[in-house]
């Protein structure tokens, strides 16, 4: 069992909070596991090992494709748009639905046939791997009670952003995912109801707390639209780049958040810290890591004060704005749903 301090990310890593010496030693494995194919293993390799990156595909061509960047986003046959799919155990059976097992396979510019089943292991990655980030990602969820990290703050930016973005469009997604937390919460009404008649106040009073800071439908957000997806993504995007930084063989800032929506701007963000940047800076790695990115145009003292301000300062009234747009989520969704089945 490898040790935290040997990870060659640790440097940046124990700088930010919920990092601690559990998650360091998982996300070292995944890093292990990619050098024994690349020295310095970059972003998408210890992606695809964790089964994070989404599979895009054309349904029309029945064609999925591997370099989704290099067809700018369109079907190298048709040219249609590419459609996205997480390869989630729910999403791989929809992309068996939908793509039959006999299924083209893109690279740059090459197309091969292979079967769907035989496929699906490449997709999916190491099932371990995947639940280690799930893990992780999960500390990053918004919570009513849990002191944020700068990481958190970014969760809560991505899904203010996603609840402002599908607000307009009544797509089943959104529909299913308004439906499930209004039916969370009344679960939970009931749980509370319950717990009164058997006379246990406290459990009841803290579940109804729970349920007025809407720590519900939050946790359906942050996964339901791909939030905490994005987070582990952006850890191990975080990881390579500090390891590589200071093995002297990065090529980044990788873009992470580029092209998924076409037309939607570029917004890299780097590795982030939630300690105070004097100390921080106390550490010669993370001096370099400040003089890569400075080489780079990009000022990470200045991000990192920026997001550690946002968590110490703004991040209250975001979280009541989260639970406001969530209620108007579920408002708006699920009165539609009401609307057609009439
Ligand atoms: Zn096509």
């Amino acid at each position: 069992m490898p040790t935290a301090s040997r990870a060659p990310f640790y440097h940046w890593a124990r700088h930010v909070k919920y990092l601690g010496p559990a998650s360091i030693v998982k996300m070292f494995a995944i890093y292990q596991t990619a050098q024994r194919r690349h020295i310095v293993p970059t972003a998408p390799q210890l992606w695809r090992l964790s089964g994070l990156p989404p599979v895009s595909y054309c349904p029309v061509c029945k064609l999925i494709d591997e370099t989704p960047a290099a067809h700018n986003y369109r079907c190298p046959i048709c040219g249609r748009v590419l459609e996205d799919k997480a390869p989630s155990k729910i999403g791989v059976r929809v992309l068996q639905a939908k793509l039959g097992d006999v299924v083209k396979v893109a690279r740059f510019n090459d197309i091969r046939t292979v079967k769907l089943s035989e496929y699906i292991p490449h997709i999916t990655g190491n099932p371990r791997f995947n639940s280690y980030m799930m893990i992780i990602a999960e500390q990053y969820r918004p919570m009513p009670n849990k002191a944020p990290s700068v990481y958190t703050v970014v969760a809560l930016e991505e899904m203010l952003k996603a609840l402002g973005k599908r607000m307009s469009e009544d797509s089943q997604l959104t529909r299913e995912l308004a439906t499930n937390i209004a039916n969370e919460n009344e679960v939970a009404k009931a749980a509370i109801e319950e717990l009164r008649r058997r006379r246990e106040e406290r459990m009841a009073a803290a579940l109804s707390k729970a349920l007025s800071m809407g720590g519900i439908g939050v946790a359906t957000v942050y996964s339901g639209f791909g939030v905490k997806r994005k987070i582990a993504k952006m850890l191990l995007d975080h990881a390579a780049a500090a390891a590589a930084i200071r093995l002297g063989n990065y090529q980044g800032p990788p873009p992470i958040f580029q092209g998924r929506v076409l037309g939607s701007p570029h917004r890299y963000i780097p590795p982030l810290v939630d300690d105070p940047p004097d100390q921080v800076l106390e550490d010669e790695y993370m001096r370099a890591m400040v003089e890569w990115f400075e080489d780079h145009g990009i000022d990470l003292v200045k991000v990192w004060e920026h997001y550690q301000a946002v968590r110490d300062r703004q991040y209250k009234a975001m979280y009541s704005e989260l639970l406001n747009m969530i209620d108007e989520f579920v408002k708006k969704h699920t009165t539609a749903k009401e609307e057609t089945k009439q």
